[in-house]
Parts: C-alpha cells; sequence; structure tokens
C-alpha cells in the first residue's frame, strides 16, 4: 500500500517535471522566436534607413551638380553691362591658356583626346563652316573646356565690312552656339585678332571701334602673347618651337584645329608635355581669367 502510493508521488513528480519542460521549451522557444524576429525587424529597418540615406545623398549630387552647371552657364554667358575678366595676374601662379580657333573640325576629336590625356582644359573659339562638326562643341563643353566665338563665315572681307557686318556675324555663331550648349558665351575672339591690319582694307578705324563696342555689349575679347605659329603652314617641329617658352608665367597660346592643321594636332603631346614640365597649370577661360589684349592697328 504504502510502496503504491510512493509510486504515484514519483509519476506525479516526473509528470509535473515534463509538464514544467514543456511549458518551459515552449517560453522559451517564444522568447527566443521573438527576439529572432525583433532582430531581423532591426536588420530590415537599418536596411531600409541605409537605402533611404544613399538615395538622399544621390539626389543631393545630383542637385549640386545641376547648380553648378546653372552657374557655369550664368558666368559663361554675355549679360550685357557687366564686365568680364581681369588684368591683374596671380604672380604666384604658373598658367597656360591653351586656345583653338577655327574648329570644330575632323580634328577637334583628336585634340580633345590629347587633351583629356593631360588633364588640361582648354578653349575653343568657333566657327559656323563645318555644320557636320557642330555637335563637337557640345563635346567640348561637356567635357570641361571653353566654347568662345570666333566667327560664323571667317571671311575678313564679309566679316569687317562695317560694323553692322561684324555684329551680325558674332549673334549668327552665338546662335550656333546657343543651339549646342544652351547659351550665348561671352568669350570672343577676333577674326585675325584684335591687333590685325587686313580690316583697314574693308573698314577704316573698325578695331578700335569693335574692341570697344564688345565689352560694353557684355563680351570679351582675347588675343595672345605666344603664337604656335600654325595660322600659315607649319611643320610639327616649328610649331613646338614656337609653342614653347617659360618667358611668361601667364600664358595664352594661339593654335587652330581647323581641318587643315594636322600638325598641329602632332605637336600638341609634346608642348603639354614641356608645359607639364615647366610647373604650369593649363586652365580653361572662365570670367575671372587673366585678359589678353593686343594693341589695334586699325
Ligand atoms: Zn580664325
Amino acid at each position: 500500500m504504502h510502496k503504491k502510493r510512493g509510486r504515484y508521488n514519483i509519476n506525479a513528480l516526473i509528470l509535473c517535471g515534463l509538464v514544467f519542460f514543456v511549458i518551459a521549451a515552449t517560453i522559451f522557444c517564444m522568447v527566443a522566436n521573438g527576439r529572432e524576429a525583433a532582430r531581423e525587424e532591426q536588420r530590415i529597418a537599418a536596411e531600409k534607413k541605409q537605402e533611404e540615406e544613399k538615395l538622399a545623398a544621390e539626389e543631393k549630387a545630383r542637385e549640386e551638380e545641376e547648380q553648378a552647371e546653372k552657374e557655369r552657364m550664368q558666368s559663361d554667358s554675355v549679360q550685357p553691362g557687366v564686365p568680364v575678366g581681369t588684368t591683374e595676374a596671380d604672380d604666384n601662379e604658373k598658367v597656360v591658356y591653351l586656345t583653338f580657333d577655327d574648329g570644330p573640325s575632323k580634328n577637334t576629336q583628336k585634340v580633345l583626346d590629347i587633351l583629356d590625356e593631360y588633364n588640361a582644359k582648354a578653349t575653343f573659339f568657333i566657327t559656323g563652316q563645318q555644320p557636320e562638326y557642330l555637335s563637337m562643341i557640345k563635346t567640348a563643353y561637356d567635357a570641361g573646356h571653353t566654347i568662345g566665338l570666333h566667327s560664323y563665315i571667317h571671311d575678313y572681307e564679309k566679316v569687317y565690312a562695317s560694323v553692322d557686318a561684324y555684329f551680325e556675324d558674332l549673334e549668327k555663331i552665338g546662335e550656333i552656339a546657343k543651339e549646342q550648349i544652351g547659351f550665348v558665351p561671352c568669350y570672343i575672339r577676333f577674326p585675325g585678332g584684335a591687333s590685325n591690319t587686313v580690316s583697314r582694307k574693308y573698314t577704316k578705324g573698325i578695331m578700335s571701334k569693335l574692341t570697344e563696342m564688345v565689352q560694353e555689349k557684355g563680351y570679351q575679347y582675347y588675343d595672345w602673347n605666344v603664337s604656335s605659329g600654325d595660322g600659315s603652314k607649319a611643320t610639327k617641329e616649328e610649331i613646338i618651337k614656337q609653342s614653347e617658352t617659360d618667358e611668361y608665367n601667364h600664358i595664352m597660346i594661339l593654335f587652330h584645329d581647323a581641318a587643315t592643321k594636322d600638325t598641329t594636332v602632332e605637336a600638341l603631346p609634346e608642348i603639354l608635355k614641356y608645359y607639364q614640365d615647366h610647373g604650369y597649370e593649363f586652365r580653361a577661360i572662365d570670367r575671372d581669367s587673366l585678359i589678353f589684349h593686343h594693341q589695334t592697328n586699325n
């Protein structure tokens, strides 16, 4: 009798133990599952936050880029009454402004590729004579180079026939630029430079008038203090020799990227290397750049 009761007690104890174990295990599992779920929730939330932050950063970068692009356009566009450029050179700097006239042409892409290799920015004073290459204007602009106006027709007799004829031609090339890059640039280079004497043949005194008038209209004109000599027929070696100098800390070199100027393309890498080795920085013209003016001769 006694013994039987003892067995019941043991069985009851085992049963209780089992029940307790099952309950405890169930609770443990529930807690563990809960923790796991909470961790998963946290992980998802963190991921979501990270993704949102990434999107916000991308949006901000896009906005900043758009803003910088807008400011660049604003700064490079012609604004009547707003002066362009400086005559004060910073003596602590060594700067080369590479400038290319008479393009775009079949040689422009080659010039752009070479500039790219040297991480050099330049300025292109454009003409409208080769319509099939006009899209190069945007290509150059988008690569960080400056677009300036040279002449639509580039025929001295027509361009310098009168003050009105000059501005008609300038407006025409301005429109071409606007079609390509969305605005009319304020930087110009006179056909033959401000010092040309050829215009005397067509209109006496026109250059002294134009040099004043363009500035009143919000443009600035740029001549050069180093000529590569590629305006006339020149060999690669001649162009290199004429382009390389350490006479000045601030240099504006005249080149041409017209279709006939293959030797300019050939000479360019050596010239860029020369200036790089001599500690010069290549810069595209902007609103704050140093102005290079020639004395007018007509
Ligand atoms: Zn020219």
